[in-house]
């Protein structure tokens, strides 16, 4: 995989994301984790991934540009904490027609306006560059689900059929400003928030996601 820096964060750590040069690629797929910093799992998974592609362990389709950030919110992994280090929860930063200023928790400050955050700036980038045929989201959340949002629930049943987690079109409470309505509502990219299981064991996350993750990057071919 090569490597690009797309941004940097409020503590001026690189933003990187991996991608396979692939000039004949029929579409691109961007694949994001710990955009909460504190849902370590997402990011272990992804970064494990990439040691496993170039170990070539895992062969990335030829028909697609697979793209990879693990660590969109670098400064709150490198803490384990959910927001950025304005204290922004990123998933609420982003430019939706919902956004909105009101949060009930301090863990879901949406920041001073939409897009505030250089992390935010970096997920933009990545989206509008990328281009991509869909979006995962890798989190983690006590009541793990496959949330889709826009036109993919074929795909999340057939990632149902491997990591065994119900597709679900609504997490269960409002997300303005997030990444599901900015990308697979607003802008027609269909979004995937893998929300694993929190707290379950890296090993375990691997294998109960490895085979549904690689069963998303063949489905649209
Ligand atoms: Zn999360």
């Amino acid at each position: 995989m090569q490597k690009q820096i797309v941004g940097y964060s409020v503590k001026n750590q690189p933003i990187e994301v991996y991608y396979n040069q692939n000039p004949n690629a029929k579409f691109s797929i961007l694949f994001l984790g710990g955009v909460h910093g504190n849902e370590s799992e997402g990011f272990i998974f992804l970064e494990r991934f990439l040691k496993e592609i170039d170990q070539k362990n895992i062969k990335i389709p030829s028909e697609i540009s697979l793209w990879i950030c693990p660590r969109i919110n670098p400064d709150g992994c490198s803490v384990l904490r959910r927001t950025n280090a304005h204290n922004v929860d990123l998933n609420r930063n982003l430019p939706t027609k919902d956004w909105t200023s009101d949060f009930t928790e301090p863990k879901y400050y949406p920041g001073p306006y939409p897009s505030s955050e250089p992390e935010t700036i970096a997920t933009l980038v990545l989206i509008h560059n990328i281009k991509p045929k869909f979006i995962i989201s890798f989190h983690s959340y006590e009541n793990p689900m496959i949330n889709y949002n826009g036109n993919c629930l074929e795909l999340a049943e057939e990632m149902a059929k491997y990591n065994h987690l119900e597709p679900k079109g609504d997490i269960g409470y409002p997300t303005p400003g997030s990444l599901g309505t900015y990308a697979g509502f607003e802008n027609n990219i269909p979004t995937i928030t893998l929300e694993i299981l929190r707290g379950q064991a890296p090993d375990e996350v691997w294998k109960q996601h490895l085979d549904a993750i690689l069963k998303s990057l063949e489905f649209y071919l």
